[in-house]
């Protein structure tokens, strides 16, 4: 991690939210600002914070990890920006900028999706409002927070025109959802950016699930720079059980997307959960295998939280995830550079167990997801059963 101080966000970033909100970082609490000049004038004192190396309160989510040793999405944006225009630059270009101006946008057209994964909510994900529903009526009491997101929430047709006016000054258009690959609004977006031949066209990153046949999106994407990432917890029956999807099927989606032509690179994005804690090493070596077999495969970032606690890997016993800990440092010794912040998950497999209350809010909904996919992720990783057992 590069020990450099302020945070390209504030001023160069738009974040567009599932459900509308504009922010410059959908890490930042600071909430959305209807007002264009609150806006900017939120956004400059911001920057200016960070630049002095203070920590705006907003920010302190990445204060958290940073403070931990953990890579933040402040440090991984000056990665980004680093790789793109090399250190010296990067670093002139943040100090000497005063006023607004969004070189990297991160969008989502909406929250549409068609799957369940176990961590995710309807904030991301209309498939999960009727589950949330149920969750709710069921007593799980903490998921009262998706209740503002409980509807299919899409991008105006307006506001992708305006965004489309400012194209040639992007650097980076990272695209989440929802599912960005079923959502009809982002095809034309990508259709319409290509054709617009740009002389420094933006490096345009997309997150997918990959389950939607490659053949029904990927003509989209004609003339353009195009990263995709797949979103990958689990091999096999535990990809399918954390995804609700057939992971054989999003596999096979990967090797088809890796070996078109309009694809430059194509990455796996891990998010580290409870349910996968076990399984990391198979997963990883897993991984390996398909890094040979694919030669555009570049890296595997690997995220070590999960936005809700009870998904946490947190909730097992620190002596249960020592050991994971020490196969898997085997596995990401073979080939470290594939591995984007294993350091981190490491980091995390060492820290404090969680409160028992919140122990027994990730039994209760490894409880809800069992039921609601038909089958136990105790059955096809017994250690959970012991790992997950009170704390005193
Ligand atoms: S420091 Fe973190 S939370 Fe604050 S603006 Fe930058 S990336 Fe967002």
């Amino acid at each position: 991690m590069n020990n450099h101080k302020g945070c390209f966000l504030p001023l160069n970033a738009l974040a567009v939210h599932p459900h509308g909100e504009r922010k410059f970082c959908l890490t930042s609490t600071l909430p959305s600002i209807k007002n264009s000049e609150d806006f900017n004038f939120q956004r400059i004192k911001i920057h200016e914070e960070l630049l002095n190396g203070e920590w705006p309160s907003s920010c302190k989510s990445c204060k958290f990890k940073e403070g931990q040793g953990i890579q933040s999405r402040r440090t991984r944006t000056w990665e980004r920006k680093i790789s793109r225009y090399g250190e010296a630059e990067s670093v002139e270009m943040l100090a000497k900028q005063k006023e607004p101006y969004i070189r990297h946008l991160e969008i989502t057209f909406s929250n549409l999706c068609n799957i369940t994964c176990a961590m995710c909510s309807s904030e991301f994900s209309s498939s999960w409002i009727k589950l949330d529903k149920k969750a709710l009526d069921s007593g799980l009491s903490f998921r009262d927070f998706t209740r503002p997101y409980q509807t299919v929430n899409r991008m105006s047709q307006e506001t992708m025109e305006q965004i489309l006016t400012h194209a040639s000054e992007f650097d980076l258009v990272i695209i989440k959802g929802g599912e960005p690959t079923i959502e009809p609004l982002c095809l034309e977006f990508l259709q319409r950016l290509g054709k617009l031949r740009l002389e420094n066209s933006p490096l345009v990153f997309i997150q997918t699930n990959g389950t939607r046949d490659p053949s029904e999106w990927l003509p989209c994407t004609e003339g353009l720079k195009l990263e995709v990432g797949f979103s990958l917890d689990g091999w096999g029956k535990v990809g399918d059980w954390i995804r609700g999807t057939s992971f054989d099927q999003v596999l096979k989606n990967f090797k088809t997307v890796a070996n078109h032509p309009s694809v430059q690179e194509i990455t796996v994005d891990f998010t580290f959960s409870l349910y996968n804690c076990f399984h990391l090493p198979e997963f990883f070596e897993n991984i390996l295998a398909l890094k040979n077999e694919t030669p555009k495969f570049k890296e595997c970032a690997v995220f070590q939280w999960v936005q809700q606690f009870y998904a946490s890997p947190l909730s097992l016993t620190l002596e249960s995830r020592m050991k994971v800990k020490e196969q898997v440092s085997l596995v990401f010794d073979k080939d470290p550079a594939l591995f984007l912040n294993y350091e981190n998950l490491l980091k995390v497999l060492e820290l404090p167990r969680l409160p028992e209350t919140s122990i027994e809010t990730a039994r209760k909904w490894t409880g809800f997801m069992n039921d609601s996919r038909g089958f136990s992720i105790y059955d096809l990783q017994p250690e959970l059963v012991s790992a997950l057992e009170k704390s005193l």
